[in-house]
């Protein structure tokens, strides 16, 4: 388990639930990403997030007391501060410390959760193999840096708002037959925020907020497929009023790659063998997928195989831990290579007379065929190779 949440909050062990929050709250503003420079920030960000998420709630407070562990396995690679699920964290608790839990009724607050972003990214099948850190461009939503998400120009401040007096709805009535029909509805001058900013930041008109272009450098673990998402915690869109991010989730396509075909964890390849080669046996040195590796190493790059005397075509071999890396638990697949024993074409004289003493040899000259079973055999493999 990390650290004591308690430390990590810098509160007594019978701290207050209003201390406890006002420590978070504190503290969050402090680590935020979108306003520290620390490189350890989102870290310790998502840290005290953690121990709030524990802490204030008795029911977790009191298992963590007891020595348990109220966040569970929790999701997410080791040692990465992203992961394919968000290992628990619910970033409600932050708005709700900040501003107060939303009220049914009354002024909206300004200041609102961003929203999650997607992007895609696209992978050579041995960037997906082997891991790789990808820059990537993201079409956001910060912090103003001007108001700092206040919305109102230096020097202002909103004002309570002068139709609902700060209640942020205003209550209609309406006469029928049936008597006064009274609605609430939000105040059409503040839209509900119960304030107004008479003087508007020139850099966001308000919002908080603006867009911008961010370069991001996403590190995609080793062993990872098309459709899988990674997942970077608060570094979604920054939400209305300077509101804390939502998530980043990167979803990776992987390439179709020339020669190498995944199969889960394993790779396969076919090899053209020549008849005489697949009869007589040798040894080949084949690239594998290594070969293509940014930090490649050369002794991985290539793989010694012995085609034993006699390799059929569509035998198979596997390379035991020259596949994919599993993306979890550890360990690597296998490299398949599939044999194609090609028969020679246009021969010459000589070869066609060397080839008709052997076939003598062999009392091939007038050869009976024999009609292969179903099963194992040429479909089951084409479907392998091709499916
Ligand atoms: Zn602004
Ligand atoms: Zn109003």
């Amino acid at each position: 388990m990390s650290a004591d949440y308690y430390d990590v909050l810098g509160v007594s062990r019978d701290a207050t639930p209003e201390e406890i929050k006002k420590a978070y709250r504190k503290l969050a503003m402090k680590y935020h990403p979108d306003v520290a420079d620390a490189p350890d920030a989102a870290e310790k960000f998502k840290e005290i997030g953690e121990a709030y998420e524990v802490l204030h709630d008795p029911n977790k407070r009191a298992m963590y007391d007891r020595g348990g562990n109220p966040m569970g396995g929790g999701g997410g690679f080791p040692g990465g501060s992203y992961g394919f699920s968000s290992g628990g964290f619910d970033f409600t608790n932050l708005v709700d410390a900040m501003f107060g839990a939303q009220a049914p009724r009354g002024p909206k607050s300004r200041v609102q959760p961003g929203r999650d972003s997607l992007v895609r990214v696209n992978l050579t099948l041995a960037e997906a193999a082997f891991g790789i850190t990808k820059e990537i461009k993201v079409d956001t939503a910060v912090i103003c840096p001007k108001c700092s998400g206040s919305g109102a120009q230096a020097g202002s401040e909103p004002v309570t708002c002068g139709t609902c007096h700060g209640a942020g709805e205003v209550v209609a009535v309406q006469r029928s037959f049936l008597g006064e029909i009274r609605t609430s509805q939000p105040c059409p001058t503040c839209r509900g925020y119960g304030t107004v900013i008479p003087e508007p930041c020139g850099e966001c008109s308000g919002e908080g907020r603006v867009r911008t272009h961010r370069t991001i450098n996403v590190k995609i673990p080793a062993g990872v497929d098309t459709g899988n998402r990674v997942q970077l915690a608060h570094q979604g869109e920054v939400g209305p009023g300077g509101g804390p991010a939502g998530d980043l989730y990167v979803e990776l396509k992987v390439a179709q790659h020339e020669v190498f075909q995944r199969n889960g964890d394993d790779l396969e390849m076919m090899v053209h063998v020549p008849m005489t080669a697949a009869a007589l046996g040798t040894v080949v040195n084949l690239a594998t997928l290594e070969a293509e590796r940014d930090d490649q190493d050369l002794e991985a790059a290539e793989v010694e195989v012995q085609i034993p005397a006699g390799t059929q075509s569509h035998a198979r071999i596997a390379v035991a831990g020259r596949g994919v890396p599993r993306l979890r638990g550890g360990g690597r697949g296998n490299l398949g290579i599939t044999f194609v024993v090609d028969t020679p074409t246009k021969l010459d004289a000589a070869q066609r007379d060397l080839l008709e003493q052997f076939a003598s040899a062999r009392n091939e000259t007038a050869p009976k065929v024999s009609i292969a079973k179903q099963g194992k055999g040429m479909f089951g493999w084409l479907k392998e190779a091709f499916s």
